[in-house]
């Protein structure tokens, strides 16, 4: 780890984005088109949970689909081009005031010094708990099927969960898996319905309904699922060669706790304006408490952030001498 540094007075960004799924990579694009100093922090790569995902089918513009990795790609370059600049493989452990009137952003590696923030840290895959999870990941539990899918060729796996993005990893898993057990705590799928018509046409699934996960076994790799049906409470050991785990996320808020207003789940409280209780902090994306967590959601309201940081920073400068013509050199113009 190096010295902490610390961006002093004319040296402070605008604008820190903390965070480059969808959201942030967004608001960086606004941002620095339109002329803030912008920089971007992600403890990861760039992309987020959409970088994960082999199939984005329903982001508007690409009729035949595109890959999650490489729309976050292109959104990456798109920020880059226009002047962002990208901290990747940088975590941030929190936020404080300083008494000039800015924040600081305190990451894994520097002090940074910044006008205004926005909060666009995603979300998580949550873990299960049960035995065996832990122990086995990296041999056969996985939360990526895009990434870990290959490895089964052949072979059978178990998707748990009923939402969208297990039966979309799962439908992604049976390109390689002989058969995708799909393990429903509940009788009936809560992902949407054109996911569900093909996970119900494609013979590799097996849906075993009301069942919820106990203990996964193996000895060097997984070699079984342990599931209870909850209605009857019979314990199955279904032969599976890996586990897929996609029961909800979890908002990567942990360090805003005692800083920002978080809900009872931990996802970020803003107001319509996506402003936080803190002047010129807002918060975009999954981690905010909103009702839809899809990728058109996310990069509109990362655009709306940046908006609402020009206004916040404009208003702290007070009235321009000659007001700025809506368009160029604006990211409040920059709607094109
Ligand atoms: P989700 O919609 O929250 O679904 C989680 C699933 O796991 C649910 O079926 C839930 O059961 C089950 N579950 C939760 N806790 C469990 C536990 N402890 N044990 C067993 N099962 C448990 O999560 P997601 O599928 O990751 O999706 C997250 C968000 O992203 C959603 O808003 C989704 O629509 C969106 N998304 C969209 C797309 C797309 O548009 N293409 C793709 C992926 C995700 P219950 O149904 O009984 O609650």
């Amino acid at each position: 780890m190096s010295e902490p540094t610390s961006e002093t007075g004319a040296d402070a960004f605008d604008v820190v984005i903390v965070g480059a799924g969808p959201a942030g990579l967004t608001a960086a694009i606004y941002a620095s088109r339109g002329r803030l100093k912008t920089a971007v922090l992600e403890r990861n790569m760039a992309g987020g949970q959409i970088a994960l995902t082999d199939l984005v089918e329903n982001y508007p513009g690409f009729p035949e689909g595109i890959s999650g990795f490489d729309l976050s790609q292109k959104m990456k370059e798109q920020a880059e081009k226009f002047g962002a600049e990208m901290r990747e493989i940088e975590g941030v452990a929190g936020l404080r005031s300083d008494p000039e009137g800015c924040y600081v952003v305190v990451t894994d590696r520097e002090e940074i010094r910044t006008r205004s923030v926005i909060l666009a840290p995603g979300v998580e895959p949550r873990r299960s708990g049960i035995p065996g999870e832990a122990e086995f990941i990296g041999r056969g539990v996985s939360w990526c099927a895009t990434c870990d899918g290959a490895l089964y060729r052949g072979k059978t796996v178990a998707v748990i969960g009923g939402g969208d993005s297990a039966v979309e990893e799962g439908m992604f898993l049976t390109k390689f898996a002989e058969k995708v057990y799909l393990v429903h705590r509940r009788d009936e799928l809560r992902a949407a319905p054109i996911a569900q018509e093909r996970a119900f046409a494609n013979p590799k699934f097996e849906f075993v309904w009301d069942s919820v996960p106990k203990q996964i076994d193996g000895a060097e790799m997984v070699e079984a699922l342990e599931v209870e049906n909850v209605k009857t409470g019979e314990g199955r050991s279904l032969p599976v060669n890996g586990v897929f785990m996609y029961i909800g996320q979890i908002p990567n808020t942990t360090w805003l706790k005692d800083t920002v207003e978080l809900d009872e789940w931990g996802y970020i409280v803003t107001d319509g304006l996506l402003r936080t209780e803190l002047p010129g902090v807002f918060a975009c994306g999954d981690a905010r408490a909103n009702p839809l967590k899809q990728i058109a959601m996310a990069v509109g309201e990362g655009a709306l952030a940046a908006v609402q940081v020009e206004r916040y920073l404009d208003e702290l400068e007070g009235p321009p001498e000659t007001a700025p013509a809506a368009g160029e050199g604006s990211a409040a113009g920059a709607q094109r």
